[in-house]
């Protein structure tokens, strides 16, 4: 019976020391663990994080950041439990002619006087996949003008037109425009790349069709039942903020 018992202490021992690959272990961070990543030009704390998978939060508070927007050339992050240095995606804001080419030319016949601005509630997606599950929702195929991507599913502040914008179909409020940021804005953080892309499509929307800015609001603001869209990290005052200078 001892015999079995050493047999046994001696098996598992040498599992221990080879490392058994049956048996999953759970990555564990030790306190320390991880490297620095040194800020390159045109990186933005949310692409690091993502091309790490840390949360863009998590880094921020391990890195005393208080504003994503400010990271400087040359910085050490820390990031924790990564082993080497990755290549970051370059955060290339979308040019100005290109959102005024997206938004096409005034459409005399319609009458806009609001913008609302949603999110998708869903880390990843794009104007197709939120089309189809509109439609398996029954309210008639995608329910927004405009979806700026945030990098999964579509590219990180690319703005896609929705056909009811082509078609220039009203969505459920008349004289409305709806844009939505792909993401879960309870969870995480707008990307500097869609930021920049709100605030360009929002310039371009409310000059065409004369928008004054207090007509720019949440879908919260405006809600019938209560929601949280588009989630409490998104940055409505910043955006009010921006939109006012020039
Ligand atoms: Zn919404």
């Amino acid at each position: 019976m001892l015999n079995r018992k050493i047999y046994l202490f001696l098996f598992y021992l040498i599992l221990f020391i080879n490392g058994c690959a049956t048996v999953p272990r759970q990555p564990v961070i030790a306190p320390g663990q991880g490297i620095y990543h040194t800020v390159g030009s045109g990186q933005t704390i949310y692409r690091i994080a993502k091309t790490y998978n840390v949360d863009i939060q998590e880094l921020m508070r391990i890195n005393r950041i208080n504003d994503p927007t400010h990271i400087e050339v040359g910085q050490k992050l820390f990031i924790p439990g990564a082993k080497v240095p990755l290549p970051v995606e370059v955060y290339r804001p979308i040019p100005q002619e290109l959102v005024e080419k997206l938004v096409g030319p005034k459409h005399l016949s319609s009458q806009r006087c609001y913008i609302t601005i949603h999110h998708s509630a869903t880390l990843e997606g794009n104007a197709e996949c939120f089309d189809r599950y509109h439609r398996h929702r029954k309210m008639g195929g995608l329910f927004y003008h405009f979806v700026i991507g945030n990098g999964r599913g579509s590219g990180d502040g690319e703005i896609e037109v929705g056909w009811r914008w082509k078609r220039q179909e009203e969505v459920n409020r008349p004289y409305d425009i709806q844009i939505c940021l792909v993401g879960n804005f309870n969870k995480e953080l707008v990307s500097n790349a869609q930021f920049d892309a709100l605030v360009k499509l929002i310039r371009v929307l409310c000059r065409q069709y004369n928008i004054p800015l207090e007509n720019i609001r949440r879908h919260q603001d405006v809600a019938d039942k209560f929601t949280e869209c588009p989630g409490s990290n998104f940055p409505f005052y910043q955006l009010l903020t921006e939109l006012k200078q020039n």
